[in-house]
């Protein structure tokens, strides 16, 4: 590396923080959860009994100390990746043999990407097989787990790597608006992946079935035919096989929407409690939340996008991690490897909008079902089930939830009831 740059030591200066703010929030979670760790607080006496209490703030300090770890492992790879020269030495080492074919290129890129993920590999086989087991969670059988790794690979290999190609080209091929083009394809990938994820992608990884006959499915259908929802869109989910930890979510847009259920959430919660998050799920719909998201990701891509043709054209950006100045397949892997350390200072403004959006279908489901009890039982059910943190620091959720915690959420309810009451 060179250490004279200054960049270096602003790129290192903001890698350093970003570690330390990650230790510190998580700190001062631990604290927080373990302060309220004695008794069962107040506004929950009646949702958990005190055991399944104690057990959820034993997850969360076990959960947050690996994630500790990991925030502290995945820093000192990247510092070694970005400042020990191996990334220059395999790149020429790679063009030497291959050429600086855009194919070539986008071959050294995908390899690097691979090979700086495997480390993380034992952290992630660690969490599935101790932690989550420990706990009383895991499902996934060892042969599930390293077949889903294996699928990644392939998926990344025929969908990714030929992406990786196409952003190469576009840069040779279409001059200084590269990067115009470039983004307008990456968007319409985006796009396309949305509408063919749940049809090609996601049942490679599990198996979705309509919801079989009953008063379940009966009950659920009278719902959707309220809220003008097409109900074939409805399906379960086999979550089972890999987690007790159970969900339901809203993929797609328009035409090709679909709600997903877990198996595992239809076994715990009663069908009015169903019923309550299918209407929230419709009410991300109603809501127009993935379009609005699009918006935003689309804004975000562009702004990258534009950063990294401003960076490509700058000869201290590759000096200072010693690659040869203009070689663009070097620019892309620095701005990868580089992003989440800027983009990590942007993800609280991300996850607030995002809970802005579980507000808006909690309360349409409230009034969707005329009533907040049975959504505010799911959630609690929810959060017992899969032992949540009840008490996480006002800093910490607001840094990294994308759903508000549960007293937000019911007292958020409870203010809307007082309203309908009202009116
Ligand atoms: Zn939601």
């Amino acid at each position: 590396m060179n250490f004279s740059s200054p960049i270096c030591a602003v790129v290192l200066v903001l890698i350093v923080a970003k570690w330390a703010v990650e230790l510190w929030l998580r700190r001062l979670n631990q604290q927080h959860v373990l302060a309220h760790a004695g008794a069962v607080p107040q506004a929950f006496r009646d949702s958990i009994d005190p055991a399944t209490y104690s057990k959820s703030v034993q997850y969360t300090l076990a959960k947050s100390r690996l994630s500790e770890f990991e925030d502290s492992y995945s820093t000192v790879i990247l510092v070694a990746a970005l400042f020990s020269g191996i990334l220059p030495w395999a790149f020429s080492a790679f063009t030497n043999q291959f050429g600086q074919s855009a194919w070539a290129s986008a071959a050294f890129l995908f390899v690097t990407g691979v090979a700086l993920s495997l480390p993380n590999l034992p952290v992630e086989w660690y969490a599935q097989f101790r932690l989550e087991e420990r706990f009383g969670f895991n499902t996934t059988t060892q042969k599930t787990w390293w077949l889903d790794h294996l699928k990644q690979l392939l998926l990344g290999l025929t969908l990714g790597y030929p992406l990786l190609a196409l952003v190469l080209k576009l840069a040779e091929w279409t001059g200084r608006w590269w990067w115009l083009w470039a983004w307008a394809c990456l968007l319409a990938f985006e796009l396309l992946m949305l509408v063919l994820a749940p049809v090609l992608i996601m049942p490679l990884f599990n198996k979705f079935t309509p919801l079989p006959p009953g008063t379940l499915r009966e009950r659920l259908l009278a719902l959707a035919r309220r809220a003008a929802f097409r109900a074939k869109d409805i399906q379960v989910m086999d979550g089972s096989k890999r987690s007790r930890h159970s969900n339901a979510f809203f993929t797609g847009f328009g035409r090709f929407r679909k709600i997903v259920l877990f198996d595992t959430l239809v076994q715990q919660l009663a069908e009015a409690e169903l019923e309550a998050v299918l209407a929230h799920e419709i009410g991300h719909y109603k809501k127009r939340h993935i379009p609005k998201m699009l918006v935003w990701s689309a804004a975000a891509l562009m702004l990258g996008f534009f950063l990294l043709a401003k960076l490509a054209q700058a000869n201290w950006f590759y000096g200072a991690f010693g690659f040869t100045p203009g070689n663009f397949a070097a620019a892309l892997l620095l701005f990868g490897l580089l992003s989440g350390v800027v983009t990590f200072w942007f993800s609280p403004l991300g996850h607030y909008w995002s809970r802005r959006y579980e507000y808006q279908a909690d309360a349409y489901a409230a009034q969707t079902m005329g009533e907040p009890r049975s959504l505010i039982g799911a959630l609690r059910k929810l959060t017992e089930k899969n032992l949540a943190n009840l008490t996480p620091h006002p800093l910490f959720s607001g840094f990294y939830y994308s759903h508000p915690a549960l007293l937000e959420r019911e007292q958020a309810l409870a203010r809307l009831s007082h309203e309908i009451e009202k009116s």
